[in-house]
């Protein structure tokens, strides 16, 4: 669920160095949506991936947790009647407005729902359910185990369950706290650190401007599960799915730490 913005560790630091021009805000909450965007690029590479596995699946496409549209307007690119779904509020006023600044052929064949990912229901059935990478990470395993059973009962016999997962558990390398800079789309630049804290199975992330003079100073933050590829694939199977591929996410800089798995029911009949 999305509550309120995570206390991270770092973000006590910032916000006491920036005194009372530090706002603490939700990664995927109104004050960050805008640094949201200007951060989390577009990547050809990545929907491309997507598209070649939904192509030839015929029917409706269901994406779920579709934040800004990062990956909802390039899928829309394909012809199909898309369903969105997405939690938060901040996020969906954006993707309302892109998709009112969209051409009618596109913005037409997109129907925009609020709800939770984990437990959801649409009154409908679909040839494709797509989650972008980054997202399954936000459910614990109740809510993951929730997200596998409103997939199931959304997907049309024969359809494809693709879900963008890291490649392996962050819990394992040896930095435990890493900083880097990273440019906006808008020029801006931005500090992105990372601490993880694997007992409890989490990564704590926290975004601010390079800027420290910035005012205001915004300190934007989330929590992740460390969840990899291995252990999504095993609570597919557990949840009735097989997974039939297992595809390296190449982006643009050519790294891959992601891998997008292609799931079907147990025993339907694959296309
Ligand atoms: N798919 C988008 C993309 O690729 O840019 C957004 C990915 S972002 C990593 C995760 C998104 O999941 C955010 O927009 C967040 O608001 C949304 N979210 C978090 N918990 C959710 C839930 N339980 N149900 C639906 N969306 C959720």
């Amino acid at each position: 669920m999305v509550s309120g913005p995570a206390r991270t560790a770092r973000a006590d630091v910032l916000l006491a160095a920036a005194g009372e021009r530090g706002v603490l805000c939700d990664f995927y909450g109104e004050e960050a949506a805008g640094i949201y965007r200007d951060i989390m690029h577009e990547d050809p590479w990545e929907a491309r991936e997507y598209a070649a596995r939904i192509r030839p699946s015929p029917g409706p496409v269901l994406e779920l947790a579709a934040g800004t549209g990062r990956l909802t307007f390039p899928l829309l690119e394909l012809g199909r009647e898309m369903t969105v779904l997405e939690l938060s509020p901040a996020m969906l006023a954006v993707l309302r407005e892109r998709l009112t600044a969209a051409p009618a052929s596109a913005r037409d064949r997109c129907t925009v729902v609020r709800g939770d990912m984990s437990a959801f229901s649409v009154g409908k059935r679909f040839g494709t359910v797509v989650v972008s990478p980054g997202s399954i990470n936000l459910l614990g395993g109740a809510g993951r185990a929730g997200l596998y059973a409103s997939v199931r009962d959304h997907l049309e016999p024969g359809g494809k369950f693709l879900v963008g997962v890291p490649e392996k558990n962050a819990g394992k390398p040896e930095t435990l706290e890493r900083s880097q800079e990273i440019p906006g789309a808008s020029g801006r630049r931005y500090v992105l650190h990372t601490r993880l804290i694997p007992a409890e199975e989490t990564r704590e992330v926290t975004v601010c401007p390079a800027d420290e003079t910035a005012d205001p100073f915004p300190v934007c933050t989330s929590r992740i599960r460390l969840v990899d590829a291995d252990r999504v694939v095993r609570e597919l199977g557990q949840a009735g799915f097989d997974v039939t591929e297992r595809v390296p996410l190449v982006f643009a800089g050519g790294r891959h730490q992601d891998v997008l798995l292609v799931a079907v029911l147990s025993g339907s009949d694959r296309p």
